[in-house]
């Protein structure tokens, strides 16, 4: 089954001559490029799906390769770019949490191997840390493809590229990451230079029978929740007493990026508590 399958992300169709020729013409005519991703959603309030994800940045002292350099401002630079594009979908990702954490098995590391395969990565995970009830994502600094999604992983390097195409995002790690979450929610590629799941591309444009799929993917994760859902818990908890508890779920569901009157009222009450979205 397509969801058990591990998707590595690689150049090969730089070799196709095909999406060469298209790749350069494009180049050419792409002088006028500018970043375009604003948000943009059918969607409402109860039909957003929302899902977590654990952050994990790995540090390497002996492997510079596993030695993500990025920092949590980067983090949230990127999600704020993802939510953009899977805005498009009904579908939105939040932090769950965010690990600095060492690299294991590091004396393991071969560079031979790790020139040949991908899932070398997967021996310097640590193993307590990655939960079963969100999506994990590794950063890490060099790999052979920009990203490759595994059932119980993603991982994504920090030096990713990418080739531009018209309005594509302006930068390539939000694009690499919401790519690999495609994967984890079922899409395969589609090797359309301006779709989100082309390969090696800018692009984030979906089909409606992209959005479609992954929305079903999304709905038999019973961790990832529509946001009606979630307001219903956030309530009951603020119902009683357990403020602190709402609270952390009122922010998740302030960000969403539509405007309804569940969420003027998440908004005022996390005005009225004082507390940042
Ligand atoms: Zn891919």
């Amino acid at each position: 089954m397509f969801l058990w399958k591990t998707i590595a992300d690689n150049a090969s169709f730089i070799f196709n001559p095909a999406v060469r020729l298209a790749f350069l013409i494009l180049t050419g005519v792409l002088l006028g490029f500018q970043p375009a991703h604003a948000a943009q959603t059918a969607y409402s309030f109860d039909e957003f799906l929302v899902a977590p994800l654990r952050i994990h940045l790995l540090t390497a002292k002996d492997v510079p390769a596993l030695h993500t350099t990025l920092v949590e401002s980067d983090i949230q630079r990127i999600l704020v770019k993802v939510n953009k594009v899977w805005a498009a979908a009904g579908v939105h990702f939040y932090v769950e949490s965010i690990l600095k954490e060492e690299a294991v098995r590091q004396n393991l590391f071969d560079k031979e191997v790790a020139k040949t395969e991908l899932a070398w990565v997967k021996r310097h995970y640590p193993e307590k840390s990655r939960i079963t009830n969100a999506f994990n994502i590794y950063y890490i600094k060099q790999f052979g493809v920009n990203g490759v999604y595994f059932p119980d992983s993603i991982f994504v390097k920090d030096t990713a590229s990418l080739r531009k195409v018209e309005n594509g995002l302006d930068e390539p790690l939000p694009r690499v990451t919401s790519h690999e979450l495609g994967h984890a929610l079922s899409l395969p590629h589609r090797q359309n230079v301006t779709n989100l799941m082309a390969s090696g591309t800018s692009g984030f444009a979906f089909d409606a029978a992209e959005i479609e799929r992954a929305r079903a993917a999304a709905r038999r994760f019973n961790w990832i929740k529509p946001a009606g859902v979630l307001l219903a818990e956030a309530d009951r908890l603020f119902g009683q007493g357990q403020k602190s508890e709402a609270l952390k779920i009122y922010q998740i569901l302030a960000l969403l990026p539509l405007e309804s009157p569940q969420l003027t009222q998440v908004r005022q009450r996390l005005k009225n508590a004082k507390v940042a979205p």
